[in-house]
Parts: structure tokens; sequence; C-alpha cells
């Protein structure tokens, strides 16, 4: 990109106390489109002058917010569902331009998102708090939550809009000011998220944004008037931000990577688990944290299932997410794309069969996106690096299994846990399965089990550093601490004079 076209892009600035704003940092940084290749704007990013008036802003705001009525709270919640709801179309076509994914799916992640917005609109219900009555002669107990604080959210690139509003919906509800670092490869969405917080009601420095890298995460991380930290990413950064957040007296929860394994029994309707299989392994060109992308086959499935999921991966439709029935769009990165490569072809060279290969694939019209097709490797092994790494693209291995205590060993040896399924018509496999896992998320039949938003996601092992798993009734608890009150109102003719004991009931 020469520098007269650079000087016509737009560029994406931070939303700082209730605006836009271009802060005082004149570095930017590219945001591509990864079907065309192209640069479509340039990135404002953060300095230190900038972190300190978000924050500033955000803890003044939080002062206030706190102090606001549930009931003027919630009008700001439900009036942004609606904005959020009417605008469903604008964000999509935000994310497929600057993440890839096709539009419709762009419009699933919206209305996961929406589900996290309606379960914070009951936030009443949900800080109701606790009541003993006369829990000693004359004396009453009651418990209820207060905000932390300030809470900062740091997102990945996979989930532009569904990811942050795992976070700030119920952050927001329980009083809290959130500041969100979206990722730098597609942060349009959030800039429309917080125009629509406005539009609701919320007041100033409520919900910023604000734009970086390391930098950017480590200033929050690390700043005094910082409360707390959700963050959804990669598990190295995700341990990292534990470690580092925790270390200044954070409260956090880390979300990571992730290998999610499906087993298919012998028992299973192969034509079911291949469909949600292929769904599950290519969907979101595999950018999934809930992909699946290793297939457990058991005994006789197995040849079989590759054969009917190599028929599903050949027939994918892979184009710009935009194009009519479009099924499956690029990958985010060249360097995603060349990394996804490297790892197909060391499996490759250390034995595992290719049985569908997208390295090579060209889409034609977008020969410069970033593209890698569906791809099935079989007679994969638990040391090929293929199996070992997160590979984050439509990436399909096969691991061939004796039976279903195999394939129960192979995911718990995994340092993985985020999530994982089995196909089976047994109940009895079912239920072995679901008690004998070491994972968050298990689906029976089931291959994407993201919890619905009145649960809580959170996977296990690498796949979470912290205590709470993110939204439902773990995330009402993240972002509050609770208070417990012993009360007593003696009446003057029965108050008692000094006692010396340890107080007894
Ligand atoms: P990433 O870890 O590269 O980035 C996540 C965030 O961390 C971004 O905002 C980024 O700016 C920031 N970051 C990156 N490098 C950093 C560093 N060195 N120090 C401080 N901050 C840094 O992740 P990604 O590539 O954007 O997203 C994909 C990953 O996220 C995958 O591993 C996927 O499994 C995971 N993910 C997990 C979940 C879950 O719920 N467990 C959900 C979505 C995505």
């Amino acid at each position: 990109m020469n520098d007269v076209a650079t000087q016509t892009l737009a560029t994406i600035e931070h939303f700082i106390n209730g605006a836009p704003s271009a802060g005082t940092s004149a570095r930017t940084q590219p945001v591509y489109n990864p079907a065309t290749g192209a640069v479509t704007a340039q990135l404002r990013l953060a300095n230190q002058v900038d972190l300190d008036a978000t924050v500033a802003a955000a803890r003044n705001a939080a002062d206030s917010w706190g102090e606001t009525s549930l009931a003027k709270r919630t009008t700001v919640l439900f009036k942004f569902r609606e904005l959020v709801a009417a605008h469903v179309d604008e964000l999509a076509v935000l994310i497929t331009a600057e993440h890839g994914k096709v539009l419709s799916d762009a419009k699933g992640e919206i209305g996961r998102g929406l589900e996290v917005i309606e379960f914070a609109c009951g936030i009443p219900q949900l800080l109701k708090g606790e009541y003993s009555d006369q829990a000693s002669t004359g004396i009453d107990v009651f418990s209820f939550r207060e905000p932390v604080g300030v809470v900062a959210g740091i997102t990945p690139f996979n989930f532009p809009v569904m990811v942050p509003l795992w976070m700030c919906p119920i952050a927001i509800a329980t009083g809290n000011a959130f500041i969100l670092k979206p990722s730098e490869r597609d942060p349009s969405p959030a800039m429309l998220l917080a125009k629509l917080w406005t539009e609701a009601g919320l007041p100033d420095g409520v919900f910023q944004v604000l734009h970086g890298g390391k930098e950017t995460v480590d200033g929050l991380l690390t700043h005094p008037d910082v409360d707390a930290i959700s963050f959804v990413g990669s598990t190295p950064i995700a341990q990292y931000v534990h470690e580092t957040a925790t270390a200044h007296g954070k409260r956090v929860q880390a979300l990571g990577g992730a290998k999610n394994h499906a087993i298919v029994m012998p028992d299973a309707d192969l034509d079911n688990a291949a469909d949600h299989l292929a769904a599950a392994a290519f969907g979101s060109a595999g950018e999934r944290c809930m992909a699946i992308s290793v297939a457990v086959a058991v005994g006789d499935a197995a040849d079989l299932l590759v054969k009917k999921v190599e028929e599903r991966a050949l027939a994918v439709k892979v184009d710009n997410g935009t194009a009519p029935g479009a099924e499956m769009g690029p990958v985010i990165t060249p360097a995603s794309k060349e990394r996804i490569v490297r790892i197909v072809t060391e499996a490759e060279a250390a034995g595992a069969a290719m049985v569908v290969d997208g390295r090579d694939l060209v889409v034609p019209g977008h020969e410069d996106g970033f593209w890698v097709g569906p791809t099935v490797i079989d007679y994969v092994n638990a040391e090929m690096t293929a199996y070992t790494e997160e590979i984050f693209g439509p990436v399909l291995v096969v691991v061939r299994v004796e039976d279903l205590d195999a394939g129960i060993k192979l995911i718990n040896a995994n340092p993985y846990g985020n999530g994982t399924a089995i196909f089976t018509s047994s109940g009895a496999n079912a239920r072995k399965f679901q008690r004998s896992v070491d994972v968050g998320m298990i689906g029976i039949n089931v291959p994407l089990p993201v919890p619905v938003a009145y649960h809580s996601f959170g996977g296990w092992k690498n796949s979470l550093f912290g205590d709470k798993h993110i939204y439902g009734p773990e995330g009402v608890s993240f972002y509050t601490r609770g208070k417990v009150i012993t009360s007593r109102w003696p009446e003057p003719a029965h108050a008692s004079g000094a006692s010396y004991n340890f107080p007894s009931n």
C-alpha cells in the first residue's frame, strides 16, 4: 500500500467518554479485508496518555453508574437490546468485511450476543441477594452484591461482536464501567456497539473502546484503577494475562484456546455425525474456539465416517462472505494461512493421509484473499503437530481409536478442555462420556455445545485461567462482590451492656 492510498483510508478511532476520539497518538496499523487482501482502514493505536484518560473516564463513570437504580439501568439494557436487534444487518456487514466469515454466520454470532443482553435485562432478579430473618435473637443477616468498579474486556478476532457481548451487558447491568480492547484485526463492530450503547442512554464513560496491541493490554493489566479483567484469546496470552493482572491485584477470568474432540461411535447415525462434523470443523473457516478440530473415530465407524466427511468437505462453497450462498470465507491473515499450510504439510510428511487438501485453494476473482479450503487428514496420531497444536483453520484431523475408553483417555490427556462432543445412539455411552471427560462444555449429538446465556461458558485446563466462567450466573458473580450485613436494632429498654466474649447465637 503506497502512502497516497493510505492517506485516503478512514481511520478507526477510539471511543472515549461518550464520543469517538483520536486520542493523542499518531500511531496506526492497517485493517484488512481477508477475502480481498486489501487494506480497508487504518486503526488508531492508543498510547499511555489515551489509556490514562480512558481509565479516568471509566472510574468517574463507574461511581455514578454504580449508584444508578436498577430500574434505570434496566431501561438502558432493554433499549440496547432493541438497538442491537435493529442493527443486525449493519453489524454483520462490518464483521464480514474485517473477519471474513459469511454473513449468515456473522448474524448467528450477533444472535448469541443478543441472548446475553436479554439475560442482563433480568439483572434485578439476579441481584436480589439473600436475607436471614432472626438469625440470632434480634439479629438479621442479609447479603447483596456490589459492582467491582472498572472492568476491562480484551477480546479476540474470531467473534468481534459475540465475545464483547459475553462481557459488557452483564458488567454494565451490574453497575460497572467497561473498557473494551477489541482485536486489532476487526475493530469496527466494537465502534458500532459503542454508538448503540450511547443511543440507548448509557452515560458517557460507562462503555468505552480503546484500540491497541500488547502495550495497551499491558497498560490495562497493570493500571491501579482497573479492578477486573475479562480476557478471551489464545492460551499463551490468556495465561500471561491471568498471571500479570492477578499479580497487580485484579480479579481475572482469562479464556484460552482449544482443541475440541468429537467422538463418533459405531452406533451413531453417521450421516448426521458427518453433517455436524463438517459444519463444526469448517464453519467460520474453523476459527471458532468451539470448532471441532479432532474427529475421534471409534472402531468400525472410521472408514465410512471419513468417506462421508470427505463428500461434505468437497461440497463446501468457499467464497467472499458477502457472496450469495457462500458457506465458508477466508482465514484471518496471510500469517495464519501460512501456519495452517505448514502444519498440514508436517502431518502429511509424518505419515498422515490427506483425504481432502485445501492448501492450494484459489477463489476466482479474489486471488489476493487469505484462502485455505476445507481439509481432512486421516490417520493422525497424538504426536503430530496437527494434533498437538490448535490449528484455528478449516482442518479436521481424524484419530482412529479402538473403543470409547480409548477416546476418553485421549481427550483427558489433551492439555485443552474447552468443548467436546459425542455422537452415539446409546444413552449408556453418552452418560459414561459426560461423566468421564475433563472438559467444561460437552455436547451429546451436539457438535458446538455453546451454553445458552443463562448458563455460563467456560473450559477446563488450558482453556481457562481463573475461577469463574463467563456470562450467565458466573458472569454476574465475576462482575460483583458480596457484602454480608449483620444487623441489630435494639429497643432502648433491651439494650445490653458490653460483653467481651466472642458473640454466639
Ligand atoms: P490472541 O490471543 O492473539 O489475541 C487476543 C487479544 O489479546 C487481542 O485483543 C490481542 O490484541 C491481545 N494480545 C495479542 N497478543 C498479545 C500479547 N503478546 N500481550 C498482550 N495482549 C495480546 O487471540 P486471537 O488470535 O485474536 O483469537 C483466537 C484465539 O482465541 C484462539 O486461540 C481461540 O481458541 C481463542 N478463543 C477462545 C475462546 C474461548 O471462549 N475459550 C473464544 C474465542 C476465541
